[in-house]
C-alpha cells in the first residue's frame, strides 16, 4: 500500500523532490498521531480509539494528554522526523524511460489494488461494498489510511448504531413492570465471560487446577452444571441472551425491549464496563446495547481482536461504579475472557501450565502448547471473576452477581481432537458448554431467600436468560415467562436448540 506513493514520483521524475516532499508531509503528520498513540498504548490506532476520543469530553482529553505525555516521546518524534527528513534530502530523480516508469506504476497499482479487488469482486463473487471493505481493511495498517479509514469506519458504524438506538427508543416499555421486593437497595453485577468452556474449569471437575479461587468459595456459589449457549459466536449469542429473542424468535432483538431497557425501566442506574472492542463492524450491536445504559466505560482500544488486553482493565471502573450512591445499581461487565489468542489473555505470572502434565498422550506438541495457553487463560479468568466477586462482596450490600460465558470453545476437546475454536457449521458440544454461576450476598439472602441448589442440574439455554435474570432480581411484568427461568418452580425443560435460526433446517437439538 505504501508503494503507491512511488507512482507520481515515477511518472514525473523531474518533480521528484517536490512531490515526495508534499506526500512526505502528509504521511509524516498523520504518522505522528499514530506513533504517539503507539508510544502510549503499544498498540495500533483504530476506529475504536476515535470512538472513545469523541465519546469522552474535551476536559478528559486534555487530562489524558497530560497524564500520558512523556518527555521521551519528544525524542521519538524527533528521531522519526530526522530519519524521514534526511532520506528526503537525498532523493534524486529516478532515471527511467517513460515506458518503464509506466510499466512499474501499473505493476504497483495492479498488485496493491487491482488484483486483490479483482479476486474479491470477480473470482470470490463478493458484492462491491464487501470488496471495498476488504480493500479498506488491507489499507488500514499503512499511513495515512489508519486515520482516514479509522474515521470512515467510525462514521459508518456510528450511523448504523444510531439507527439501531433510534429503533430501540421507539419501542413501547414492558407492561406492568414491578419490583417484587419493594424498594430495597440493590447492587446487581452481571459478568459476561468470553469463549470459556466450563469443562476446562476445575470448578466443574477439570483435572488441572484452573479455577482455584472459585473452587475455594464453592459453598457460596450456585454452580449450574448443564447450561449451554444457543450460538457459538459473541454477537449472535448475546443478541439472544440480553433480549427476548431466542432460537425460535430471532427477530425479537430489535422489536422488544432488551434486558438493559428493562433494568432502566425498573429504576436502576445502569453501567456498562467492557474490555471488548467497541465500534468495529462486528461489535456495533454490542456497542448499541452498551448505549442503552446510563454510563459506559470502554477499556479496549485495539484494532485487532487478537491483541493483548488483560481483563483487570475493568477493576478500576467497577470500583468507581460501586462507589456510586445510587440506591439501585445494575452493572454489566463484559470480559475478553479466554478469547483467542489465548497467550494474549493473561500476564506472565499466570503461566502455570507449561508441559504435557495431566494431558492425554494423543496430543501433538503444538496442540499441547495451545491447550496450555488456554488453561492459563482460564486460570487468569478465575482470578478476574473471583476478584470482581470479592469487590462486590466487600461492599457488604444487598447484592447479587451472575457470571456466565457467552459461548464455549473447542480446544481439541472433541474426538478426533483436531478442532480448535468454534464453527457453527460443524458444531461440537464444547463450543456451547458454558459456566453459569450465581452468587447472592448475605443481605440479599436475608431479604429474598432463594434456594438455588435444587435447580443446578436443569438443562438450560442462555437464550432465555432474560427470564432467569428478571426472576433472580425480583422483577415481574406481563412478558415474563416462568417456564423459561432456570430458578423458577414452574421451569419447563426445553430442547437446547443450536445452529443459525436464519438458515432453514439448521436448528437442531444440541444432544444430536
Ligand atoms: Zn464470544
Amino acid at each position: 500500500m505504501s508503494l503507491i506513493w512511488l507512482i507520481p514520483v515515477l511518472l514525473f521524475p523531474k518533480k521528484a523532490k517536490i512531490i515526495s516532499g508534499v506526500i512526505g508531509l502528509v504521511l509524516w503528520s498523520s504518522s505522528l498521531i499514530t506513533l504517539g498513540y503507539f508510544c502510549i498504548y503499544k498498540q495500533e490506532f483504530s476506529q475504536s480509539v476515535l470512538f472513545i476520543i469523541f465519546e469522552s469530553n474535551t476536559a478528559e482529553s486534555s487530562e489524558f494528554i497530560a497524564q500520558y505525555f512523556k518527555w521521551w516521546m519528544l525524542l521519538v518524534f524527533a528521531g522519526h522526523t530526522f530519519i524521514a527528513f534526511s532520506l528526503w534530502k537525498r532523493i534524486e530523480p529516478i532515471e527511467l524511460s517513460t515506458k518503464y516508469a509506466v510499466i512499474f506504476s501499473l505493476l504497483i497499482f495492479t498488485f496493491s489494488i487491482g488484483l486483490p479487488t479483482y479476486k474479491d469482486f470477480v473470482i470470490k463473487d463478493k458484492s462491491w461494498p464487501d470488496s471495498m471493505d476488504k480493500l479498506q481493511l488491507r489499507m488500514e495498517p499503512a499511513e495515512p489510511w489508519q486515520l482516514v479509514m479509522g474515521y470512515i469506519q467510525y462514521r459508518k458504524q456510528l450511523a448504523n448504531m444510531n439507527a439501531l438506538l433510534e429503533q430501540n427508543d421507539s419501542l413501547p416499555p414492558l407492561s406492568g413492570l414491578k419490583q417484587k421486593n419493594g424498594d430495597l437497595p440493590s447492587t446487581l453485577l452481571l459478568v459476561i465471560g468470553e469463549s470459556t468452556n466450563r469443562n476446562h474449569m476445575s470448578l466443574y471437575g477439570y483435572n488441572r487446577e484452573t479455577s482455584p479461587n472459585l473452587k475455594k468459595i464453592k459453598g457460596e456459589l450456585a454452580v449450574f452444571k448443564k447450561v449451554v449457549s444457543p450460538r457459538p459466536y459473541t454477537i449472535e449469542a448475546l443478541e439472544q441472551v440480553l433480549t427476548f429473542a431466542d432460537q425460535e424468535n430471532p427477530d425479537l432483538v430489535m422489536t422488544k425491549p432488551s434486558l438493559m431497557n428493562m433494568m432502566k425501566q425498573a429504576g436502576y442506574k445502569t453501567y456498562w464496563i467492557t474490555n471488548q472492542q467497541t465500534l468495529t463492524k462486528r461489535n456495533t450491536m454490542l456497542t448499541t446495547f452498551s448505549k442503552q445504559m446510563d454510563i459506559q466505560k470502554y477499556m479496549n482500544n485495539s484494532r485487532a481482536q487478537n491483541s493483548r488486553e488483560y481483563d483487570e482493565n475493568v477493576f478500576g471502573p467497577l470500583e468507581e461504579a460501586l462507589k456510586d450512591i445510587a440506591k439501585h445499581k445494575f452493572i454489566v461487565i463484559h470480559l475478553l475472557g479466554t478469547h483467542m489468542k489465548y497467550d494474549y489473555r493473561y500476564p506472565p505470572e499466570f503461566e502455570k501450565f507449561k508441559d504435557a502434565k495431566d494431558l492425554p498422550s494423543h496430543f501433538t506438541e503444538m496442540q499441547i502448547s495451545t491447550i496450555n495457553s488456554y488453561d492459563n487463560a482460564v486460570l487468569y479468568n478465575d482470578f478476574v471473576v473471583n476478584k470482581l466477586l470479592t469487590m462486590i462482596k466487600d461492599k457488604n450490600e444487598r447484592s447479587l452477581m451472575v457470571y456466565f460465558s457467552d459461548h464455549g470453545e473447542d480446544v481439541y476437546d472433541t474426538p478426533p481432537h483436531d478442532m480448535l475454536g468454534r464453527n457453527e457449521g460443524k458444531p461440537t458440544a464444547a463450543m456451547y458448554t458454558v459456566p453459569f454461576i450465581v452468587w447472592q450476598s448475605e443481605k440479599w439472602q436475608a431479604s429474598r431467600r432463594l434456594d438455588l441448589s435444587k435447580f443446578l442440574n436443569r438443562p438450560y439455554s442462555t437464550s432465555h436468560f432474560i427470564h432467569t435474570w428478571a426472576d433472580l432480581v425480583g422483577l415481574d411484568f406481563s412478558e415474563f415467562d416462568a417456564s423459561k427461568s432456570i430458578v423458577n418452580e414452574s421451569f419447563k425443560e426445553k430442547p437446547l436448540l443450536v445452529g443459525d435460526p436464519k438458515v432453514k433446517g439448521q436448528l437442531r437439538e444440541l444432544k444430536q
